[in-house]
């Protein structure tokens, strides 16, 4: 591994806070201020390859870089927050249901965050 891809996984794992393409960027340059943003996109999309890292795909949001560690996602509706949610396993439950064996599953429960709400409610009145 490169000692780019090293500490771009560094940064996805100690983060939980979603990061973009871009805010990996900004946070790799603090190490390494001659990266260019290509070698990030190259690179994120290898550890994704290698199921190293997960990426979130929301529509009209750019993609998010997340730890593989198993967990689901509540997503603003208005904003495209993500917020982790832990979640019993229900694979089992899944598999009974669809009658064949599933590898994974990658659940994304919609909800609007108290800012949007109060967007939302301040256009209304
Ligand atoms: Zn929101
Ligand atoms: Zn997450």
């Amino acid at each position: 591994m490169t000692k780019y891809a090293k500490k771009i996984l560094e940064i996805v794992e100690d983060s939980h806070s979603h990061m973009t393409a871009e805010q990996v960027f900004d946070a790799l340059r603090q190490t390494y201020p001659k990266v260019v943003l290509a070698t990030v996109y190259n690179n994120l999309n290898r550890l994704w390859e290698e199921e190293r890292i997960r990426k979130i795909s929301v529509e009209g949001m750019p993609d998010r870089y997340d730890r593989i560690k198993r967990h689901n996602h509540l997503v603003c509706k208005g904003c495209g927050k993500l917020l982790d949610v832990d979640l019993s396993d229900l694979t089992e439950q899944l598999q009974k249901q669809v009658g064949i064996p599933i590898l994974a599953y990658d659940l994304k429960l919609v909800y609007l965050c108290d800012e949007c709400k109060n967007k939302l409610q301040q256009k209304g009145t």
